[in-house]
């Protein structure tokens, strides 16, 4: 019996269509794994409101502080004077501005690509871009901690999908040696990983790429602002970026605005304009958001000092972490996991933190692997000295009570 057939003709219990809600819900308590939305005004790039208490942040990845900077916020503002709160229409009717056209220039020349195509978010830049490349008769590989919009955007391609140990790239090229026949070979990697903070070795998977005939994805989410000698990510050298098919990225991160992007030849920008479902149909980015982004750009490149600020505060925090006993030899990324394992010590030592004044939120299944439930702490070039040695302190004694 087929599977359509097999669910058709098994009888169900009768009972009302939306009992699985409470029952799945409840599951998910009993397993330490619901989620609640807490509205947390912030007030700067790393502080907020939470129930009338302020809290320092060391959990989100605004990590220049770009949100709040003055000439980003003001850009925005004169933007959506200027062209208004909403773009009105997707772009390729009338959505399309000047403001998209300058930005995407600028983002390619960041990527030392030839052009750029921004889409309304990171997550469906990597829908837009995985579906478009990938079908049935291709095939994709990835390494085991890519970011779920990868995983759903090869899911929603229909390809066959093939997972890496992480950063085993031994593995990977296994895969790619036993799997013939395929159309396509799409290579998918994150360039940080946005959980764990360790990078990915771009030139081994340059090399399989050669190797094998493949394309290759890049997802920089976490690499703008963050890696190369001044923040240009990944694909911040001319001669590895050339190499990378498509680099992707979002605006939301270290940019501190909102929004996502593919960074690639003309015609592959051309194709994904084409083909790319998630940036046909949908509303265009605002066209204030865009000189928000073009902002916080001009900010990056002129301030090379938040870089440092930043690198400075990445190297403190680690090595805070080591004298707590945590190691993180090298750091990699402003990303530093606080592994416990188990649900309940994570939300238990998040509880903590946060009486002590630190808001970072306790990072469960499905957002990490089952049972590999931690905090993840981020830094910023927005905190202070005395911020982070004030957490410390606070972490010490938290993983002292729990
Ligand atoms: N890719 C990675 C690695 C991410 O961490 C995220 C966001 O968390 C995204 C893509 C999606 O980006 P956005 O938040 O801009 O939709």
């Amino acid at each position: 019996m087929n599977s359509e057939k097999a669910r058709t003709c098994r009888k169900w219990p009768l009972c009302p269509p939306d009992s699985f809600l409470d029952e799945e819900l409840r599951t998910l308590q009993d397993r330490h794994l619901y989620r609640k939305v807490r509205a947390i005004d912030r007030t700067g790039a790393v502080r907020g409101i939470l129930d009338g208490r302020s809290l320092c942040l060391f959990c989100g990845n605004d990590y220049l502080g770009l949100s709040f900077h003055p000439e980003v916020v003001g850009a925005l503002i004169e933007g959506a004077r200027r062209y208004g709160a909403g773009a009105g229409a997707a772009r390729l009717t009338s959505g399309h501005a000047s403001v998209h056209a300058a930005l995407e220039a600028r983002l390619a020349a960041v990527k030392n690509k030839e052009n750029a195509l921004v889409y309304s978010t990171g997550y469906l830049a990597n829908l837009g871009i995985l579906t478009a490349l990938a079908g049935p008769e291709d095939l994709v590989v990835m390494d085991k901690l890519c970011h779920a919009s990868m995983v759903d955007a090869a899911r929603l391609s229909g390809a066959a999908i093939r997972v890496y140990p992480h950063r085993l790239y031994r593995r990977c090229e296994e895969i790619l040696k036993r799997s013939p026949g395929f159309r396509r070979k799409i290579l998918v990697t994150e360039s940080v990983f946005s959980m764990d903070g360790d990078t990915a070795d771009i030139a081994e998977l340059i090399r399989l790429k050669e190797k094998f005939g493949c394309l290759l994805v890049v997802d920089d989410a976490h690499g703008t602002g963050v890696l190369g000698r001044r923040g240009g990510g990944a694909a911040e050298d001319p001669a590895q970026s050339e190499k990378i098919d498509v680099v992707m990225g979002t605006l939301s991160k270290a940019l501190g605005c909102l929004g996502g992007y593919a960074a690639a030849s003309s015609k592959m920008i051309d194709y994904l304009t084409n083909f790319s479902r998630p940036f046909i149909f949908t509303t265009a980015l605002p066209p204030a958001l865009c000189a928000a982004a073009l902002a916080a750009v001009d900010v990056l490149e002129r301030n090379p000092g938040l870089f440092e600020s930043l690198w400075r505060h990445v190297r403190r925090m680690r090595e805070g972490l080591t004298a707590a006993g945590l190691s993180y030899e090298p750091s990699e990324s402003p990303i530093f996991p606080v592994m416990t394992g188990d649900e309940a010590e994570a939300l238990r030592l998040s509880q903590t933190l946060l009486e002590a004044g630190f808001l970072v939120p306790a990072i469960r299944y499905p957002t990490v692997p089952k049972g590999k439930a931690r905090l993840r702490l981020t830094v910023s070039a927005a905190h202070s000295d005395d911020d982070i040695d004030a957490f410390l302190a606070a972490l010490r004694c938290s993983l002292k009570s729990i």
